[in-house]
């Protein structure tokens, strides 16, 4: 494993253009290094290792970087619980996008490989609409936790340059970029493994960085993202290191970002449409900077009247943005339930804030005056679930 000490804190170079001057615009110290990793007792969740966000944004490509990231972090081999297929809104989503791939690129009997395939929901349903021949490369693949087919094989470890024997029709990486510092040279190593089969689709979702500045979403800043793009970044990103962009554009309520690509045999200078000039990220950066504070003020002040009028508040959903939304907050007393769907994080203990997972069921016993959602695009689901349990609470989305 190398070290990215080069290119974050001692230099403050970009790690995908590779310009320096870097601005620093937002800060957040105390979080915890890993929001997907639970653990089985509150002590240990309280004593989780704690790190820095530092963001950076570079004016040369729009790229915006944790200048505070440390590699050495870097773990999702063991106990990383970020599998999303429990919901009926994601899974139609994710079901979507595999019906719109095999179709546009009529992706039958092709071999295709996932970069970072989590635990291979995506990969098995690709594979089975398209009849296809799949590999999944992750560290965190939990061999159990999905039926074995015929035609998928799993390598439970990180993608690297020693994987590049590993030729495919189709190379697709969803929600992993964001996690990796050194940006230029993971999409770099792919383009080298590619050589000059240059028909090589390459397709990466990620989350959308320009919706989370717009709506300074600060519950999706956290320390293991330490990449985030905009189209205008991503675009430039993958035209200089090779590859010509088919397609560009949002999903999931606007919160994902998904690049259509297909390696060329040289850098590609002109941008696609869907790349907004960098003066636009550069407005936003500077607006997120201005107004991040009177939001985090809003949100203690929600929780803090609330609170102090006796009111029990329940979170829903118990992955990164609780982590994020919890830890900048400061937020501990003032919630008395985190609910999941995810049946694996119930009895578990959530990273630095150190509260228990439970089961929504439990809801009913709780009769949680408020609860917040922190998804809004799951909003219908829960209202349905909650309605089912015969509660009532009053709703808030983040
Ligand atoms: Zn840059």
């Amino acid at each position: 494993m190398t070290s990215n000490k080069d290119i974050n804190l001692n230099s403050g170079k970009c790690p995908s253009c590779g310009s320096t001057g870097l601005k620093s615009f937002y800060k957040v110290d105390s979080v915890p290094v890993h929001s997907c990793v639970l653990k089985d007792s509150q002590a240990e969740a309280l004593g989780f290792p704690e790190g820095s966000i530092d963001l950076g944004f570079c004016p040369a490509c729009g790229f915006i970087t944790n200048m505070a990231y440390d590699i050495k972090h870097r773990d999702y081999s063991t106990g990383y619980e970020d599998q999303q297929s429990f919901s009926s809104t994601f899974n139609a989503f994710a079901r979507g996008l595999a019906e719109k791939w095999v179709k546009k690129y009529e992706l039958r009997d092709k071999k295709i490989i996932e970069i970072g395939c989590g635990k291979g929901d995506f990969l098995r349903l690709i594979c089975e609409i398209g009849d296809n021949h799949c590999i999944g490369i992750d560290p965190a693949f939990v061999e159990d936790r999905v039926e074995s087919a015929e035609n998928i094989v799993f390598i439970k470890d990180y993608y690297s340059e020693k994987y590049s024997y590993l030729k495919g029709d189709m190379i697709c990486c969803r929600h992993t970029l964001e996690h990796i510092d050194r940006t230029a040279e993971f999409i770099r190593t792919i383009r080298k493994s590619i050589g000059d089969k240059t028909d090589t689709l390459v397709f990466f979702e990620i989350p959308d960085a320009m919706r989370v500045l717009k709506e300074q979403a600060f519950w999706d800043i956290y320390y293991e993202h330490c990449s985030y793009f905009t189209p205008e970044s991503l675009g430039r990103l993958f035209r200089a290191e090779g590859f010509e962009i088919l397609d560009l554009y949002t999903e999931f309520d606007d919160q994902y970002l998904i690049i259509e690509t297909k390696a060329s045999p040289e850098p590609v200078d002109k941008p696609h449409p869907a790349e907004e000039p960098s003066s636009e990220t550069e407005k936003q950066v500077l607006k997120f900077e201005e107004d991040i504070k009177s939001r985090l003020d809003y949100w203690r002040g929600f929780f803090n009247t609330a609170f102090g009028q006796g009111k029990k508040i329940a979170i829903w959903g118990s992955g990164s943005k609780c982590v994020a939304f919890m830890t900048t907050l400061g937020l501990k007393d003032q919630v008395g339930a985190i609910v999941d769907i995810n049946p694996h994080r119930h009895a578990k203990f959530i990273p630095s804030v150190g509260k228990e997972i439970v089961d929504p069921q439990m809801l009913k016993d709780y009769h949680p005056d408020i609860v917040v959602i922190m998804n809004p695009i799951y909003r219908n689901e829960i209202a349905g679930d909650l309605k089912a349990m015969g509660l009532d609470p009053e709703l808030t989305a983040v």
